[in-house]
């Protein structure tokens, strides 16, 4: 199956209708080898040599990956963290970086503290505003604007498009974490961005049992060549049976993500106007911020990602996700599993999240269930 011309889903369904070779097998086999043997003469023509830096098990992973995203090359991490932080890794002491105010939170822990300490200049700001992005990039000094769109937790929208050609009149990179949206639902690459980001262990692993991460780039660079260097030499590594499991993952991330945002559409609306709900934060509903970008970069859903804020503050929201059953008080996102969250209380001091909100990541279950186990759960923190 060539790459580069069938639909998405029949991308994914057969993921890339790769066959094994050697046994024919449609499956493939789980490669557990750290090493490779050498040819004869001392050459290692497989083009494999130790499987911290190369990995059979990656390959068709990596493959499904690139071509959804329609890059030049995917690269799986260890974790979303791992991919997120190489980025970074391959900047040079005194770069300066424009990352959002609102974005996945301990990756904005780690830019504060370590990637700053290590010599990055990084700066905050509100990446919805074209304005405040030309005003903070500074020409021959900003070397990457990382956005997250939507974004962790007020599914905030940044126009991918305009902030890639701002990044680029400064002679900056733009990199994207595009864990929310998904390959199926935003094209960040053809948007102008350079290089893609997903927690894997998100939506396209989709079953909460993979922790991964990956990264894919428009095209080949210097840049990229350091990206490589720090997962081979730094090591953030996936294992072999996480890259197979995320293979068997990515077959159903078509039909996971349009379930998922049909349902998450239905709940943000059921939700809009309840006497208990004093906001329902989704890209999706024209009142919220970003609906206007989010209608034109998202195409076949908003995705399955939403928050709500519940009338009575802080412990009204707590009492919520208490009297929830088929809602899992948990952490994380993208699972088949529907997740009900209060951020504030993860974030701790400096998070954006209202200490009202709580985030809901819509699983696979019978909306119709979703949203009574949500309405019982709202009467009952009222006591009603
Ligand atoms: C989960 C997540 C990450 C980090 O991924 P891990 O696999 O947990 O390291 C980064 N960005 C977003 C938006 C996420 O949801």
């Amino acid at each position: 199956m060539s790459d580069k011309t069938h639909h998405p889903d029949t991308v994914a369904a057969q993921a890339l209708g790769w066959i094994d070779e050697r046994t024919r097998a449609v499956i493939p086999p789980l490669h557990v080898s750290t090493t490779y043997l050498r040819d004869e003469d001392n050459q290692y023509r497989s083009g494999r040599i130790y499987a911290r830096a190369d990995n059979p098990a990656f390959d068709q992973a990596e493959a499904v990956i690139n071509t959804l995203e329609g890059g030049h090359q995917a690269l799986l991490f260890a974790s979303g963290m791992a991919a997120a932080t190489a980025v970074f890794q391959a900047l040079k002491p005194g770069d300066h970086v424009l990352a959002p105010k609102v974005m996945y939170w301990s990756l904005r822990n780690w830019l504060m503290n370590f990637a700053t300490e290590w010599g990055l200049h990084v700066e905050l700001i509100d990446m919805t505003s074209p304005a405040a992005v030309a005003a903070a990039l500074r020409p021959g000094k900003t070397a990457l604007v990382w956005i997250e769109t939507p974004a962790n937790p007020l599914w905030t929208v940044t126009d991918i498009a305009e902030t890639a050609r701002l990044a680029h009149a400064a002679g900056a990179l733009l990199a994207v974490d595009s864990t929310v949206a998904t390959p199926l639902l935003t094209k960040p690459l053809a948007l102008g961005a350079d290089v893609v980001m997903h927690a894997a262990t998100k939506y396209l692993n989709g079953h909460s049992d993979v922790i991964a991460g990956v990264l894919v780039t428009r095209e080949d660079s210097p840049y990229w060549q350091r990206v490589r260097k720090v997962r081979a030499q730094v090591g953030g590594t996936l294992g072999s049976f996480e890259a197979w499991l995320l293979v068997r993952g990515l077959r159903t991330l078509h039909l996971r993500v349009r379930a998922a945002s049909v349902s998450a559409m239905a709940i943000a609306r059921h939700f809009e106007s309840h006497p208990l709900v004093a906001e329902v934060l989704y890209p999706g509903l024209p009142r919220c911020q970003g609906h206007e970008v989010a209608a034109r970069q998202m195409t076949g859903g908003f995705g399955g990602m939403l928050s709500i804020r519940a009338r009575g503050g802080e412990a009204a929201a707590i009492a919520v996700a208490a009297k929830t059953a088929i809602w899992k008080r948990a952490t994380s996102l993208g699972g088949t599993e529907s997740l009900i969250e209060h951020r504030a209380s993860v974030e701790g001091a400096g998070t954006p999240a209202p200490p009202d909100l709580l985030r809901l990541s819509t699983g696979l279950e019978d909306v119709g269930d979703l949203i009574a186990d949500l309405e019982q759960a709202l009467a009952a923190a009222h006591g009603r």
